[in-house]
C-alpha cells in the first residue's frame, strides 16, 4: 500500500527527513514512535503534502501511484488521512455539512455518484454508532468550542465517514486523557479491516496497550533506526530511548 524510499526532507534549509525506508502492506498497523523533535510529525506532513516541507530525495508510492506528485486534496481523495496534533476549527460550518461536502468530493474524484441526502445521513447514523459519538457533536460547527477530547471524538469521526485506505494519526504530545484514548483506540480497532492500514504515531507506549500495533518503528534523527514487532513499544517504555542512541553510536 505504502512503499517510502529514502525519503529526505527539508525545512528552512535544514534537512529533518534524511533518509527514511517504510513499507505498510493493506491490514497492517504501524507505530512510530521516537524521541521529541525526531521528525515524526514532518514526515506525516510530508506524507499528507504540506507544502512548508521540500522533499528533496527519495520516492513514494501509495496504492501504486507516485504519492509526492498529487496535490493534498488529491492524496486525501486516494485514501489518504491525517487526523491533525492540533486540530482546526470551522466556525459556521456545522460537521454534518463539513462531511457531505468532503464526502461528495472523494466520490466525484473517484468516478462514483454523490450521495442521496438519505444516504448520507443513513451513513452518519451507522458511522456514529460505531464510533459512539453523540449526535450534538456532528450538528456544531467543526471543533469550535470542542473539548480536547471532543476533538479526538470528532476525528475519529471523520475518520470513520471518509474511511480512508491510510489513516495516520499523530497523538504525540496531546496529553490524551484515558477516556480520549480509548476513544481513538475503539475507532482505529473498530475501522480496521484487511484492505486498510493505519500508522499511529505516539511518543508514548499507552496508546499501543489499546491497540495492537503490528510493526514498531523508532524514529531517530530523521532516520528510522530500529523496526520490530510489538514488544519494541514495551521496551521503550521500561528504557527510553538512551540505549537505541548508545547502539547506533557503539
Ligand atoms: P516530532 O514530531 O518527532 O517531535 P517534528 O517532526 O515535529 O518532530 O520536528 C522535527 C524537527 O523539525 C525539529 O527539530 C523541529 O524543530 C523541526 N521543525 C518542524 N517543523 C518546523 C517548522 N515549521 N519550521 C522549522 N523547523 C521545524
Ligand atoms: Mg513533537
Ligand atoms: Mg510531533
Amino acid at each position: 500500500m505504502l512503499k517510502i524510499r529514502n525519503l529526505h526532507a527539508m525545512i528552512d534549509g535544514k534537512e529533518i527527513l534524511r533518509g527514511i525506508n517504510l513499507d505498510i502492506k493493506a491490514g497492517e498497523i504501524h507505530a512510530i514512535m521516537g524521541p521529541n523533535g525526531s521528525g515524526k510529525s514532518t514526515l506525516a506532513s510530508v506524507l499528507t503534502g504540506n507544502e512548508a516541507f521540500e522533499v528533496v530525495e527519495g520516492t513514494v508510492e501509495f496504492n501504486g501511484k507516485d504519492l509526492l506528485d498529487l496535490s493534498p486534496e488529491d492524496r486525501a481523495r486516494e485514501g489518504l488521512f491525517l487526523s491533525f496534533q492540533y486540530p482546526v476549527e470551522i466556525p459556521g460550518v456545522s460537521m454534518t455539512n463539513f462531511m457531505r461536502t468532503a464526502l461528495n468530493e472523494q466520490k466525484k474524484y473517484r468516478g462514483e455518484d454523490v450521495l442521496s441526502a438519505s444516504d448520507f445521513l443513513k451513513l452518519m447514523r451507522d458511522r456514529k454508532n460505531l464510533v459512539d459519538i453523540d449526535s450534538d457533536l456532528t450538528n456544531r460547527s467543526v471543533n469550535e468550542g470542542f473539548s480536547g477530547g471532543e476533538k479526538k471524538k470528532n476525528e475519529i469521526f471523520q475518520m470513520a465517514m471518509l474511511d480512508p485506505k491510510l489513516a495516520i494519526l499523530d497523538e504525540t504530545d496531546s496529553g490524551l486523557d484515558i477516556d480520549a484514548l480509548r476513544i481513538v483506540a475503539n475507532g482505529v480497532n473498530k475501522l480496521r479491516r484487511p484492505d486498510n492500514a493505519t500508522i499511529l504515531i505516539t511518543h508514548y507506549q499507552r496508546l499501543l496497550d489499546y491497540i495492537i500495533p503490528d510493526h514498531v518503528h523508532v524514529l531517530y534523527n530523521g532516520r528510522i533506526v530500529k523496526s520490530a514487532g510489538k514488544e519494541l513499544a514495551h521496551k521503550l517504555e521500561e528504557n527510553g530511548y538512551d540505549w537505541i542512541k548508545k547502539e547506533l553510536v557503539g
